[in-house]
Formats: C-alpha cells, sequence, structure tokens
C-alpha cells in the first residue's frame, strides 16, 4: 500500500499466478506462492481476518511486522 510519509519505492510481485477463484481450496490462497509459509498454513484452514489497526486488515499465519498504524 502507497504511504504518504514514505518516499516512493517499487513494488516486488511474488512469483507465480494467483490461484483460479472459483477453484479455492479453504487454504490460504498464497500457500503454493508464498516462501513464509509455515506448517500452520499447511494444516490450518484459511487464517482468520484480524484488523491490525484501524481500517487495516490481514489474514496471514505469519505476517510481516511493521508499523500499522
Ligand atoms: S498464511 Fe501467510 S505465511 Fe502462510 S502461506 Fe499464507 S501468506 Fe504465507
Amino acid at each position: 500500500m502507497p504511504r504518504e510519509n514514505l518516499p516512493p519505492r517499487s513494488s516486488i510481485p511474488i512469483r507465480g499466478n494467483p490461484p483460479d477463484l472459483l477453484k479455492l481450496k479453504g487454504e490460504c490462497p498464497f500457500l503454493t506462492r508464498c516462501n513464509k509459509a509455515r506448517a500452520a498454513c499447511r494444516q490450518e484452514p484459511m487464517p482468520p481476518l484480524e484488523e491490525v489497526s484501524p481500517g487495516h486488515f490481514l489474514a496471514c499465519f505469519n505476517p510481516i511486522r511493521h508499523d500499522w498504524a
């Protein structure tokens, strides 16, 4: 997400393609493309959506930590 208080920088896409939205398996849709996946990502259903700061949500068992404010 672009931030007004930080200098502009390029986004680095992850490898692979998005999943077929008509064939979602009930697991994290990034599982086959994510280099941060851990056991919970393979064993649990879709991670729950959590609000990490007012109006900002994420659903990940191993999110990158930074200032969400
Ligand atoms: S839950 Fe997070 S860490 Fe796990 S596979 Fe999905 S995006 Fe990657």
